[in-house]
């Protein structure tokens, strides 16, 4: 192995997996093995465009390129363990990876578009109180190329249906984990999803959502042009304590000025999406709506109200429609643009904090969340 690749995440003793590199990645790698570089866009679009992924189809490279290849890399993908579609269209991947652990992918077909839900981490270190997936702890990272092998499942996936309008036009990492607190890996996998060579999704169309790592905010906002989606759930800290411990970290007032240098940093006008999740006598009073208005006043706000999907044992319940319609409507009023989110894939358990996976080893389970490291490796 060369040593720009020994500078990225990966095991050392593993052959490369060639779907762990963006073009960056890739251009090193066949640098470093006299190839030009032009090389990387050309085994990009074999792989994430054509879904080719035997090295010896790939055409266009030298014989003696593809026999290198195949002696030194690898391209591998977890395995689907189960495949569930809803009746509402939504579809659910149980994925297993090398190691036995699981996570999950979900596909949420809209009308004017389909968004593919991805996991960043096994399990979750930051044990927000509502979340089932916190439940569980933390487990591990995923690679790189667990992550954009989601995507490329499921592009694959969904292509097989052959029913037209299903598409991946969308991602967004709001599946199991904290994206932040895997930042290289996560990254990484956002690049390749924007590559012109890859999936070509353009900054509106990839969402990475966060608890609010606000130094790794920061870090994000300084080197990619994406959307970014700040889970609040509460406008107090005393509130916000309770339910995202993360805040006793990164208080509210520093979250909120970490969105304002965000949109800030971004080239062109965009907003920060504010998730809220409606919780029965909790967070969904009038008095809550009216204190959100003021938290978020300044930041152009997209707020997102995701009614709580309950989970076995949560201890909390669902608002009640009158509730939701509520509280949508004082900040309607107070011009804030807001969306009610609503409720898919119910049946097969695939809603929003409802992604569980299966955890096997959960020894690390009170393990605290990390200080992001700081400084990409590739
Ligand atoms: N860690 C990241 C991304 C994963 S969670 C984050 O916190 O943003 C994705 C979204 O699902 C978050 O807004 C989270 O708060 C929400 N969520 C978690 N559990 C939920 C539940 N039981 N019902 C509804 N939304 C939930």
């Amino acid at each position: 192995m060369t040593t720009t690749i020994a500078s990225t995440s990966l095991d050392s003793a593993k052959p490369l997996n060639l779907l762990d590199m963006d073009r960056e990645g890739l251009e090193a790698y066949f640098a470093e093995i006299g190839e030009k570089s032009f090389r990387a866009s050309q085994v990009m679009q074999w792989i994430h465009q054509k879904g080719v992924c035997d090295v010896q189809q790939m055409t266009n490279l030298s014989q003696s390129l593809r026999d290198q290849l195949e002696q030194n890399t690898v391209i591998q993908f977890p395995q689907v363990d189960v495949d569930a579609t809803s009746k509402d269209g939504t579809r659910k991947w149980l994925l297993k990876l090398e190691d036995g652990n699981r996570i999950e992918t979900v596909y949420i077909p809209e009308d004017d578009r389909g968004t593919l839900c991805v996991s960043s981490q096994v399990g979750c270190a930051l044990d927000c109180s509502f979340c089932s997936t916190g439940r569980q702890g933390f487990n591990r990272n995923l690679s790189t190329a667990e992550i954009i092998s989601q995507v490329w499942l499921a592009t694959r996936l969904i292509d097989e249906e052959k029913k037209p309008g299903r598409k991946v036009t969308n991602v967004v990492l709001m599946g199991m984990g904290e994206p932040l607190l895997n930042f290289d890996n996560v990254v990484r996998a956002v690049r390749i999803m924007m590559d012109d060579f890859a999936y070509g999704l353009s900054k509106r169309r990839v969402t990475i959502s966060t608890a609010g790592v606000v130094p790794a905010m920061d870090r994000l906002g300084d080197m990619l042009d994406v959307r970014l989606a700040v889970s609040l759930h509460a406008a107090n800290d005393a509130l916000r304590n309770s339910l995202v411990p993360l805040n006793n970290k990164y208080p509210l007032k520093e979250l909120m000025a970490a969105c304002r240098r965000f949109i800030d940093k971004q080239n062109s006008r965009t907003r920060i999406t504010f998730e809220y999740v409606l919780l029965d006598g909790v967070n969904d009073s009038d008095d809550d709506a009216r204190e959100l208005i003021k938290l978020v006043k300044g930041i152009p706000t997209l707020m997102n109200l995701i009614p709580f999907n309950p989970f076995e044992s949560s201890g909390y319940k669902t608002s009640s429609n009158n509730r939701v319609n509520r509280f949508f409507k004082i900040l309607a009023d107070a011009g804030i643009t807001t969306v009610i989110r609503r409720t898919r894939g119910d049946d097969i358990d695939a809603a929003c904090g409802q992604l569980a996976g299966k955890i096997e080893d959960k020894s690390r389970r009170h393990r605290k969340f990390e200080e992001p490291r700081i400084g990409m490796t590739l």
